[in-house]
């Protein structure tokens, strides 16, 4: 019989609650991804390149003229100029470039701080290279960081802490002062940076998202992860990338070239041409996503479901105490789905050790306005 190399791995909640929806005809608020297409634009530049032939494998690094978008677009977010060569790598999805950096770093032995909630990748991919996740949960209600429970989970072995801001499931979002407080208790240690910034344009109320890439101290210790399925409104196109100082973005080549070796071509094309024609995209998408934050919101004012609005990511967290205190996260979200028209995802998944008495549940807002009002209708039915 196989020895399974990740005993605890199961199908992944996102799987499973979205097959649910699909099973129970429910509004899928799971997964998180649009239910609207991306641009016009973007889509038919798409099938222009595969007309015009582009579609054998591209350059193991990225197309450099993607790979160019991606190098002016962080000069422009975050004023530091990175070489598109040397600094910047496509990958298929920001799953594949997080796996790879782990890859790249960890060895058996090594620990890894996650911050819990955490994102459902990070610790398969941290066992699988023989390393170990060191669980820091998030102080709540905020979801921030917890300093004492931080330094306290540093040790010898630490050889890596993986960031995720914005933040996935709460839509917290990490400051500049966080950062340069990160920066302050690492200095002299051997500790490198995952900075998952997959949400980095959905940041709402005026709010600025605090880059590692602006930050020049972490950064010369950091793979920056981002992807252009919830940038571009694509997730299916699960195309990514890897920002991070030449020495550091070697290795992570090494082994990106033998997980797939490229990303799809006609994708990287089209995206090339996309942000070269459109850079206004990303500076429009958080008044975009706020407005159905909003709506969403106030269209749940009058339920008795209670949150404060997410600064950040295409999610919003709501307690359900009210309605339900005697069930746990996952059946609440069972039952959601099943007798009330509407999936959720349950937030004690993304916990090693879920506080007690977490009654949350994460909606996902990238939907259409009708979508949303026909949500909001069933949840305030409740
Ligand atoms: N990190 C976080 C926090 C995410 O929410 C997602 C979304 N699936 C990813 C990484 C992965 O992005 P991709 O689909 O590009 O692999
Ligand atoms: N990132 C998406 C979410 O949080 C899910 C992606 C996936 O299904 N792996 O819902």
């Amino acid at each position: 019989m196989i020895i399974s190399k990740l005993p605890n791995v199961g199908t992944t909640i996102f799987t499973r609650m979205s097959q649910l929806a699909l099973e129970t005809g429910a509004l899928n608020l799971s997964q998180g991804f649009p239910d609207f297409d991306g641009p016009q634009a973007l889509r038919d530049a798409v099938g222009r390149h595969i007309a015009a032939g582009h579609n054998q494998y591209a350059p193991m690094t990225g197309l450099p003229a993607l790979r160019e978008q991606v190098a002016a677009k962080i000069a422009r977010s975050y004023g530091r100029a990175v070489s598109a060569e040397t600094e910047v790598t496509i990958v298929p999805g920001a799953t594949q470039g997080i796996f790879c950096a782990v890859q790249a770093l960890i060895r058996p032995g090594d620990e890894v701080i996650v911050f819990d909630p955490s994102y459902d990748s990070y610790e398969p991919s941290v066992e699988l290279a023989g390393g170990r996740c060191v669980h820091v949960p998030l102080a709540l209600p905020d979801f921030a960081i917890d300093w004492q429970r931080l330094q306290d989970a540093l040790s010898d072995k630490t050889r890596l802490i993986i960031l995720n801001s914005p933040h996935n499931p709460s839509g917290a979002l990490i400051s500049r002062a966080e950062l340069d407080q990160l920066a302050a208790l690492i200095r002299e240690r051997d500790i490198y940076l995952i900075s998952d910034e997959v949400y980095e344009h959905l940041v709402f109320d005026g709010l600025r998202h605090a880059s590692v890439l602006a930050h020049e101290e972490l950064y010369q210790r950091a793979f920056v992860v981002s992807s252009f399925g919830k940038t571009y409104h694509v997730t299916g196109w699960k195309t990514g990338y890897v920002v991070a100082p030449p020495a550091l973005s070697a290795e992570l080549r090494k082994v990106h070239q033998y997980v797939s070796f490229c990303g799809v071509t006609p994708l990287q094309w089209a995206l090339a041409d996309y942000m070269a024609e459109y850079p206004e995209h990303v500076e429009e998408l958080p008044m975009f996503y706020q407005a159905k934050r909003d709506l969403f919101a106030d269209l749940l004012k009058d339920s008795r479901f209670s949150f404060t609005r997410a600064p950040g990511t295409y999610f919003q967290l709501v307690d359900y105490s009210a309605i339900r205190p005697d069930l746990g996260d996952v059946v609440m979200a069972e039952w959601l789905t099943r007798e009330h028209g509407v999936a959720a995802i349950p937030v004690s998944v993304f916990y090693q050790q879920p506080p007690k008495d977490l009654r949350l549940v994460r909606f996902c807002f990238a939907k259409r306005e009708e979508t949303l009002r026909q949500a909001a209708e069933k949840l305030c039915a409740i």
